[in-house]
């Protein structure tokens, strides 16, 4: 068969990988002119490894990913460093990244707080039973099982960085999804996350896969003469689109109303990351990941120290920290400049060290994407789009159908996986 895939993500990637491992002709076209979509990453000169556009990790329980790569021979090129997570409580920042650390965290009080918030996490760990919690609000369970104060000071501040107005209307198998499924170490590639995205398009060139980049792909139609479908006039046996709900619909509007109407009206938040490269570290104690109370007045949701995960030696010496947040579409961010967003952002970085001076910043870039998070409402499962549509041929994968999992690329890689065996 010949068979087109739009998008050189993780997704698209593994779908092309699976499918002409199974003999048949396969094609990606990706708009950009890289591969790694939204896990992709940038490099100036000096640097040895890339920078993610958006801060990425995998977790140790990442099992998809972690196969793919060992099934690619590049498992020796993945490192799990034990970089320091923080959270803050009354202006002091405070390890959050085990177990213990979580339960020893002050901002629980003692007693029946810690033991309630114990409990909560435990539970989530062992039942399987997503399907009773996608019925209610996170909002709701948290405060109901947690109590108003562990809810206030632990998942409040998560949902409303992540959810903004939403954050009373995602449903707990999200907050169920990410502490069931996540392990607390963190890992990356050698190299960054660019240089696994090269090498394995480099590996699907051998292949015998074309990638075709720099190629953003208008229209997807029905071809009524042949049979098949017709990606921007060229003929194929078969599609696999691995963009957004919004932008499928767009491409194939001859897709049923009912499945058009099922991508639309599917909700979710777009991000803005700055990267800044300065010439000296901002946290003094070393830690990697701040969780920011954004109803704090923090203009962000997450402060990450990128070279107190990898060394800076990897980076010409420059110290690498990321700014981001979750944000609406609209939100005046995304209108903004870069220097516009660093005037925002830099009464905040004196908050993280009083020494930070303006002139500590080399250089920043900003990053935009409208889709980044999706928003999963009471109820989700029924609105899943099926990876198979309803026009012969024509398949759709992407971040929003991964429920009831949080989006992430080990996912990416098993809903590529999973349809590519449909496709098969
Ligand atoms: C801020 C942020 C932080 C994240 N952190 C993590 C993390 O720590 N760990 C983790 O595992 N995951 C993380 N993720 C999620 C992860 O990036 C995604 O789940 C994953 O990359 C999705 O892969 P995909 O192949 O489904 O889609 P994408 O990566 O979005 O790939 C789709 C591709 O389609 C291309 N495309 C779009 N339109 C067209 C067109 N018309 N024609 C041709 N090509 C087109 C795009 O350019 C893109 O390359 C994060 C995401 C964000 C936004």
């Amino acid at each position: 068969m010949k068979i087109a895939i739009l998008g050189a993500g993780y997704g698209g990637m593994v779908a092309a990988w699976d499918l002409r491992k199974a003999g048949h002709d396969v094609t990606i076209f990706e708009a950009a002119n890289y591969a790694g979509g939204l896990a992709s990453g940038f490099k100036e000169p000096h640097w040895d490894w890339s920078v993610e556009k958006f801060y990425h990790h995998w977790f140790q329980s990442d099992s998809e990913m972690l196969e793919l790569i060992r099934e690619l021979g590049l498992e020796d090129k993945v490192i799990f460093p034990r970089p320091l997570t923080v959270m803050l409580h009354k202006n002091k920042w405070y390890p959050f990244d085990s177990i213990l650390n979580a339960l020893l965290f002050p901002g629980l009080g003692f007693g029946l707080n810690k033991i309630r918030f114990g409990f909560v996490g435990l539970f989530l760990r062992i039942t399987k039973n997503w399907q009773a919690l996608e019925k209610v609000t996170a909002h709701e369970w948290m405060m109901k099982y947690a109590g108003k104060k562990v809810y206030e000071q632990m998942w409040q501040p998560l949902l409303i960085g992540k959810f903004a107005s939403y954050y009373k209307d995602v449903n707990m198998a999200w907050l169920w999804a990410r502490m069931h499924a996540r392990t607390t170490r963190l890992g990356t590639f050698e190299g960054g996350f660019q240089k696994f995205a090269d090498l394995f398009a480099d590996k699907l060139r051998e292949k015998g896969v074309e990638i075709r980049l720099g190629t953003s792909i208008k229209s997807i139609k029905k071809d009524q003469a042949s049979g098949g479908l017709s990606v921007d006039g060229e003929h194929f046996d078969k599609v696999l689109v691995t963009t957004s709900p919004s932008l499928m619909a767009k491409l194939c509007p001859e897709l049923p109303e009912s499945y058009l109407k099922g991508l639309l009206g599917l909700k979710s938040m777009g991000a803005v990351v700055m990267t800044l490269s300065l010439k000296h570290s901002l946290s003094k104690e070393g830690y990697y990941w701040f969780n920011v109370p954004k109803e704090e007045g923090y203009p962000f949701l997450a402060l990450v120290e990128h070279t107190n995960f990898v060394s800076k030696e990897h980076f010409g010496g420059d110290h690498i920290v990321y700014a981001g947040d979750y944000l609406e579409l609209g939100h005046e961010y995304f209108e903004m400049t870069d220097e516009q967003l660093l005037e925002r952002f830099i009464p905040a970085f004196e908050k993280f060290n009083p020494e930070f001076k303006r002139d500590w910043v080399k250089k920043i870039w900003v990053h935009k994407t409208n889709y980044a998070q999706p928003v999963p409402l009471v109820g989700h499962s029924k609105n899943i789009p099926a990876i198979q549509t309803p026009i012969e041929g024509l398949y759709f994968a992407s971040m929003s159908q991964v429920y009831p999992w949080d989006r992430g690329t080990n996912f990416a890689v098993e809903i590529g996986r999973k349809a590519a065996r449909m496709m098969n």
